[in-house]
């Protein structure tokens, strides 16, 4: 296929390297989508101490002196079929830990250790790299923001850029007297370019440098230039909202689809289906004659965790059973803790980070509960609608934009995939539980959304010609 353009994807995290959340498996995803589309995307992030055992593997192509206070490199070759660059810089990213934080919280150093990042990012798009010139710099998030600005204010070398915004949450945050050690122009210290409540932020330097702008779904976009969901960025998103849009996630369908799971199913024979449940509900001790809920997150405000203590009682009451999976938070733990042990039999909670045991939950689950209070995209979602687990949200970001609420319209016209609720509070919710159990309750009407909701495109196919076309027209 004739290569259209080629892109430089900058980002913190990407699966199958290293991942915390939903912006790895995009980062990690978007390379083999958009080159059946003919862009050729490389993908730049930190050679953090897990990934340094990859480098062997790996040829040198940069060398820069002085990255932030120490020499680094990068190294560029094929991982597991991605074609990836590792930023060696051992001062910022040979720790032990997580990419953003260790034992003691998160690093002090987090400004410098992604202004580098994006530093080399802006410099190798500029200069190219060993033959190979990108088009344009894709940044993702906080970490890659500043690749923008360094853009924008040291020359692009003719190269656009794009930040994708996965979550306003994170906004890399910095105090003012960091701009100069972060080599930023001391004369864009003002409100409309780089000064941010009197410090600096990198995902608004990136928001005010970049030519265009995404988020994970087109409601998420819209959600964004209003205080309730900007938080402190949305006066900046709605000054450039003629090049803001919304490009929702896809899923991996050959990792997510109900085809590939032990006793696999499909839209057209769910009897997989009621085979996994019945399996799983026996491994764990639990009878449910009602909905059998699932839910796998973090457990965080975010996701709207805390309700699940005041709601679940009255959903059991009505038949209804839940499995959870996440880790987070330890007051939200100790929650789920609780309502396991007050509901033996009903309730099953494992706390922790599973990857395998997330695929038994959407495959035995009738209904997946994604309460958040904001959601960008969102994934669970859509792993419920591809696995006919049907997706109880709130009426948020991607949410609202991926799931088609059971109302009595949509079920006499045929098209519900699952159930929309708001507000986001404890009458929202316990009204969609009590919902889910009438609908689970109707066979012939459960059938219906569930199959709905298989027949749903969830891969990458959209989400690849969309940013195929962002990126056609940033060249033209
Ligand atoms: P976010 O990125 O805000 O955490 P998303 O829904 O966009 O939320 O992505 C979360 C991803 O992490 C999904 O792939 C989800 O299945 C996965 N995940 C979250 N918690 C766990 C867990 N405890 N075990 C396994 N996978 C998890």
């Amino acid at each position: 296929m004739q290569v259209r353009g080629r892109v430089l994807s900058v980002a913190s995290e990407c699966v199958p390297l290293i991942k915390t959340g939903g912006l790895a498996d995009v980062v990690g995803a978007l390379p083999g989508a958009l080159a059946k589309v003919g862009w050729d995307m490389r993908v730049l992030m930190p050679a953090y101490r897990a990934l340094r055992a990859r480098l062997d593997d790996l040829d040198e192509v940069w060398f820069e002196q002085n990255l932030f206070g120490g020499d680094a490199r990068v190294m560029a070759g094929e991982i597991d079929g991605l074609q990836v660059m590792l930023l060696d810089a051992p001062h910022l990213y040979d720790r032990e830990g997580g990419p953003y934080s260790g034992p003691g919280g998160d690093w002090f150093d987090n400004a410098r250790r992604f202004a580098a990042l994006s530093w080399v990012a802006a410099r190798m798009a500029r200069d190219g790299i060993d033959g190979w010139k990108p088009d344009i710099l894709h940044a993702h998030d906080w970490q890659a923001g500043f690749a923008s600005a360094y853009l924008y204010y040291g020359g692009s070398g003719g190269v656009a850029s794009v930040l994708t915004i996965h979550n306003i949450a994170f906004q890399g945050w910095a105090p003012a007297q960091a701009l100069v050690d972060l080599r930023l122009p001391p004369d864009q210290f003002y409100p409309g370019a780089l000064e941010y409540y009197g410090g600096l932020s990198s995902l608004k330097a990136g928001l005010v440098c970049a030519d265009r702008i995404t988020t994970v779904s087109p409601n998420y976009a819209a959600e964004l230039m209003r205080p309730e969901f900007g938080m402190g960025m949305e006066g900046v998103i709605a000054q450039r909202a003629s090049v803001v849009s919304g490009i929702l996630n896809g899923v991996d369908t050959g990792v997510w689809s109900p085809a590939v799971e032990p006793m696999p199913y499909s839209v057209k024979s769910l009897k997989g289906k009621a085979a996994n449940r019945a399996a799983f509900c026996a491994e764990m001790g639990l009878d449910v004659p009602g909905p059998l809920a699932v839910l796998v997150s973090r457990l965080t405000d975010q996701k709207g965790i805390d309700l699940l203590e005041t709601c679940i009682p009255d959903f059991i009451a009505g038949g209804g059973g839940l499995a959870v999976l996440g880790s987070g938070d330890a007051l939200l733990e100790a929650a789920m803790r609780r309502l396991e042990a007050r509901f033996p039999g009903r309730v099953s909670v494992r706390i922790g980070y599973d990857e395998a045991y997330s695929h038994r939950l959407f495959a035995a689950g009738d209904a997946v509960l994604v309460p958040s209070r904001f959601e960008p995209c969102g994934l669970t979602q859509m792993y419920g609608l591809a696995y006919g687990t049907v997706p109880l949200v709130s009426s948020v970001g991607g949410l609202a934009d991926t799931v088609i609420h059971a109302s009595p319209a949509a079920l006499t016209a045929g098209v519900a995939t699952g159930i929309v609720f708001h507000p986001v509070d404890a009458t929202g919710f316990g009204l969609a539980l009590r919902q889910l159990v009438q609908l689970y309750a109707s066979k012939a009407q459960w059938a219906q959304v569930q199959k709905n909701a298989m027949k749903q495109p969830v891969g990458w196919e959209a989400s690849a010609a969309a940013y195929a076309a962002l990126y056609a027209e940033m060249l033209a």
